[in-house]
């Protein structure tokens, strides 16, 4: 581990004041050595002076003897010192503290050399006789201009060195205390500087972890409070942006959520990274199954892995119309490369075009009914027409005839004309409807009482079961009656002769169902959802004359009222036609 702020601030300083004390150390004690060697030698010196002044007459007078050796000795005592003195040769004649005879020629002495040139000269050296370093300071000693001898005096430096070692001693014990203190007051200040530094970590550790609200609150002015500021400032921004990028996913997820279109998106690898609930429905497969799984292993349309792979190996954008084949949907897939946002990705959108391919087949096999409705009266007019003219005019009970078959072509002609009219009005809102609480029996019974006359032609069973604690519906009487009466024409139509009609009632819950019933030919279950489409007829040469609007008008008025239409059958054994009314109060 790296070691923390307070030992980094704090091992610095106390080496630096240990350095520094050392140092000064040394430079004192050699300057306080070189002082006292100077003092010394200067001392040594005038005695060595006085020395020579008292023996420079001997000296000169050339009586060398036990009497300067006396003299030595006796300047030692006083000045508690060694004492030599020298004649001008080198011969000791005088030596305090060993036997002068025993000594050998001092002339070569570097202090005596020196004297001898300079007039004083100075050694410091290793004395075997006290083993320990000596200072001899020797002097000329001259007479009338003549140099007579030398006078040297001499004093051990152990006191020196005794001195400097404890001056070196005191430094050294000072410099522990001041760098022990100095290192116990840098580890007050570091840890004074690393306290909040420590908090601020821990404050940001917990962002990190994602508590987004964890805050510090500068206690100082200094460098560590800006940054705490500068920190705080920086998580409030980050919990801002993350806020709103979190809303805004939810929002994206709402809408990918509620959209009609498929999304995917793949990754680099081909794994599915989105899918919303459209793509998976449109795809027959889940969310969970396909999230995180290959596009190719998710899609099982080999027509959409082509068109993915196609696009993965390099496109702007594809697009393709995929024929979904029984009971699956009619998709356009749109495949685009995310390049920028996410190089190797990329977005599938898949629109279930069944419906738009229904409604256009609606409307194409509206165009082709209108003109075969418009045909067929037409031509016979035309028929009728050309009889006319080629004799039957001079005919005039033919003619009659012809006029009369006329007429009724006309009336077809114009009433399909008023039904496309209705129609095209209920369909855009134009038809205002008077809905009030009626009983169902108002709505019901006259118009099935009114064609009870062409049942009873028809040779057909006819039964009307009203219970009579039905609630009130909301209705527009006319136009329900409208609707019963188109339902129960048909049923009488598509009976063959013998059959039964029955219509009924029966509230369930917040509506009441109406139902007519018939034993007649049925629907074939493929044209059942379509027969209440404009013009759609289930069976043309059985259809008879009719326009095929009547089930289309009844579902518009039925949706007008806010009810549903819907038919049941089984071909060949009868149909069963359901409308819903809501309940209404009275
Ligand atoms: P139309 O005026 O031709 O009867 P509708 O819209 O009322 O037109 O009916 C559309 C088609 O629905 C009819 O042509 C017929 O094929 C079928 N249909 C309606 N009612 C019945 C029924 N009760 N039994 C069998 N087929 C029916």
């Amino acid at each position: 581990m790296a070691p923390s702020i307070r030992w980094r601030i704090a091992v610095p300083y106390v080496l630096l004041i240990l350095l520094s004390m050392a140092g000064l150390g040394v430079y004192l004690s050699n300057l306080v050595r070189d002082a006292y060697l100077d003092r010394l030698e200067t001392q040594l010196a005038t005695e060595a002076r006085v020395i020579g002044d008292v023996i420079a007459l001997p000296l000169a007078q050339d009586k060398p003897g036990t009497d300067l050796d006396l003299q030595a000795k006796r300047y030692a005592d006083l000045l508690d010192a060694r004492v030599t003195i020298i004649d001008v040769d080198g011969v000791v004649l005088g030596e305090s503290d060993e036997d002068r005879l025993q000594m050998d020629n001092h002339l070569f002495r570097p202090e005596v050399q020196q004297a001898l040139a300079e007039g004083q000269g100075s050694s410091i050296r290793f004395s075997r006789t006290v083993e320990y370093d000596m200072m001899y300071v020797a002097r000329r000693v001259t007479w009338d201009d003549q140099v007579v001898g030398f006078a040297r005096v001499a004093l051990p430096l152990r006191q020196i060195a005794v001195d400097v070692n404890q001056l070196r001693w005191a430094v050294l014990s000072a410099a522990l205390l001041t760098a022990g203190g100095a290192g116990l007051l840098a580890l007050l200040i570091a840890e004074r500087t690393a306290r909040p530094v420590r908090q601020l970590t821990e404050v940001v550790q917990r962002v990190a972890e994602g508590d987004l609200h964890a805050r510090l609150l500068p206690t100082t002015r200094d460098e560590v409070g800006t940054l705490t500021r500068a920190f705080n400032q920086m998580s409030d921004r980050l919990r801002g942006t993350i806020t709103m990028l979190v809303e805004e996913r939810g929002r994206l997820a709402t809408v990918l959520d509620n959209m009609a279109d498929g999304v995917v998106i793949t990754d680099g690898d081909g794994s599915v990274r989105l899918i919303n609930p459209a793509a998976a429905r449109l795809l027959g497969t889940s969310e969970e199954t396909a999230m995180g799984h290959s596009f190719a292993g998710a899609v099982r349309d080999h027509r959409i892995i082509d068109l993915w792979r196609q696009c993965r190996e390099g496109c702007d954008e594809l697009v393709d119309l995929i024929e979904g084949g029984h009971n699956r949907p009619f998709l356009q897939v749109v495949v685009t490369p995310l390049r920028d946002a996410e190089p190797g990705a990329n977005l599938v959108i898949l629109q279930d075009l069944t419906q738009v391919r229904q409604m256009e087949t609606v409307r194409r096999d509206f165009i082709s009914n209108i003109s075969h409705e418009l045909r067929t009266p037409l031509a016979s007019l035309k028929a009728l027409a050309d009889t006319l003219r080629d004799g039957a005019l001079e005919d005039p009970p033919a003619a009659r005839r012809f006029l009369d078959r006329v007429e009724v072509e006309v009336d077809a002609l114009t009433q399909m004309v008023q039904e496309l009219l209705e129609l095209s009005r209920i369909e855009s809102g134009q038809v205002g409807f008077e809905i009030e609480p009626v009983p169902v029996v108002e709505v019901v019974q006259p118009p099935v009482e009114r064609l009870r006359p062409q049942v009873e032609r028809a040779d057909l069973h006819l039964t009307i079961d009203l219970p009579s604690d039905l609630p009130l519906v909301l209705a527009d009487v006319d136009r329900v009656r409208q609707v019963i009466t188109n339902l129960t024409h048909n049923a009488i139509k598509f009976t063959p002769p013998g059959g039964a009609v029955t219509v009924s009632a029966a509230a369930d819950q917040d509506e009441v169902v109406i139902s007519v019933r018939d034993t007649g030919v049925g629907i074939p279950a493929d044209d059942l959802p379509r027969i209440f489409e404009r013009f759609y007829k289930a069976d043309r040469a059985r259809a008879g004359g009719g326009t095929g609007l009547g089930l289309a008008i009844a579902k518009h008025i039925v949706f007008a009222h806010g009810g549903r239409i819907w038919a049941e059958s089984i071909e060949g054994r009868g149909s069963t036609f359901y409308v819903a009314l809501p309940v209404g109060s009275p």
